[in-house]
């Protein structure tokens, strides 16, 4: 048995002070304070730590590279191996848990990295139209007929969620991230198959439309959740009154490593009105989690979850939910609370420990101390 000390422990929900955590066969077994149990290996984590679930991303792409030229990287050799690498840079940085929202030929769902990586839930290539956004990724279908059948391969393959492009979207040519990909019926259609296989759906979206027809048709969540016009970024105030009523989680597009270069100048024009954006849903008590999309272009490398949250913040975002954002909610979102997310019996102890406190400088999440994945520490730097 583990017994890790800590004086501050983030349990996925709220702080508590100088809390022993007992880790039995890759899971916490409880929640504790004063002297741990007999026989238990005492890790001393720190006199200025704080130790927090591990965190989710809940949009990320192993597959891309964060390269100029992803869409290159996909045909090049190696490309599995390469998955797995920037796996294990999430897993460095404290993420024990990514959502892999595209990748192709279901690759994420076969990289068997165990406890070498985090845990991957995967939604294999996205449900697009023909010639639709990230129809590269070899996920196509059209109408009603089509979509539910690329539900159902999904599930029958067992992807842990649906990923399905309602707009389009900004890294392919031809797709216009302001127009809607689907009619609601194959919307409605897809949500309908993909829960009655029990799964979760999620909307890429980035329009105003896009947004209130995912809703329509009854999707979980809804990724970027950005509001782009032909021209530039244009609010729905009465929208965002009805996504935060609806319960329905925004997947906010946040986090870019520091030093890193600007977004495509059609991103970089509109990120002080997307920013306003962030802070009017948060003000409008928007349910969100944080999908960084890591990978999908240079600014992105993977591993930039905590350079989300310290956005968010910056945005004006308090950070304990933020910090829930990034675990607990997370765990809801990705249908795995209950097991992620918390620290709490019979949670797996997929851990972080950061210097410093969270709660009052975000920035702590950058300075990861120390990862357990299932109860094992975490070594090497995962580069
Ligand atoms: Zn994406």
């Amino acid at each position: 048995m583990l017994a890790l000390r800590a004086p501050r422990l983030f349990d996925g929900r709220d702080l508590h002070r100088d809390r022993v955590v007992l880790v039995e066969n890759g899971r916490v077994t409880a929640v504790t304070f004063g002297d741990p149990p007999e026989g238990a290996a005492v890790v001393e984590l720190g006199a200025d730590v704080t130790l927090l679930p591990g965190l989710i991303d809940c949009h990320v792409h192993l597959a891309f590279d964060a390269s100029p030229d992803v869409l290159g990287g996909l045909e090049r050799p190696g490309l599995a191996e390469r998955m797995r690498e920037a796996a294990r840079r999430d897993l460095a940085a404290g993420v024990t848990t990514v959502r892999d929202l595209g990748d192709r030929g279901y690759l994420a769902l076969e990289l068997g990295m165990g406890l070498d990586g985090p845990e991957i839930l995967a939604a294999g290539p996205p449900i697009t139209t023909p010639r639709g956004h990230c129809w590269f990724l070899g996920g196509e279908a059209a109408g009603e007929r089509e979509v539910r059948a690329a539900v159902r391969e999904r599930a029958a393959r067992g992807a842990h969620v649906v990923k399905m492009m309602v707009t389009g979207g900004e890294m392919t040519p031809g797709s216009r991230s302001h127009l809607l990909q689907y009619g609601p019926a194959e919307l409605r259609a897809a949500a309908g198959e993909a829960h009655a296989h029990g799964l979760p759906i999620t909307g890429h979206a980035h329009c105003a439309a896009g947004i209130a027809a995912a809703l329509d048709a009854g999707f979980d969540s809804i990724e970027h959740c950005s509001f782009f016009t032909e021209d530039f970024y244009e609010l729905d105030h009465a929208l965002i009154q009805r996504l935060a009523a609806s319960g329905v989680v925004a997947s906010l597009t946040a986090g870019v490593a520091p030093g890193a270069p600007p977004p495509p100048p059609r991103i970089q024009a509109r990120l002080s009105a997307a920013l306003e954006g962030l802070s009017v849903m948060y003000a409008a008590g928007v349910r969100f989690v944080i999908g960084t999309d890591a990978g999908v272009g240079p600014p992105k490398p993977h591993g930039v979850l905590p350079y989300g949250a310290e956005m968010l913040v910056g945005a004006g975002y308090a950070p304990v939910d933020v910090l829930r954002a990034i675990t607990s909610v997370a765990a809801e979102t990705c249908h795995v609370d209950g097991r992620k997310g918390m620290i709490a019996p019979g949670h797996d102890a997929d851990l972080l420990v950061v210097a410093g406190d969270p709660l009052d400088d975000i920035t702590a999440l950058c300075r990861p101390l120390a990862v357990y994945r299932m109860g094992r520490p975490v070594s090497g730097e995962g580069s």
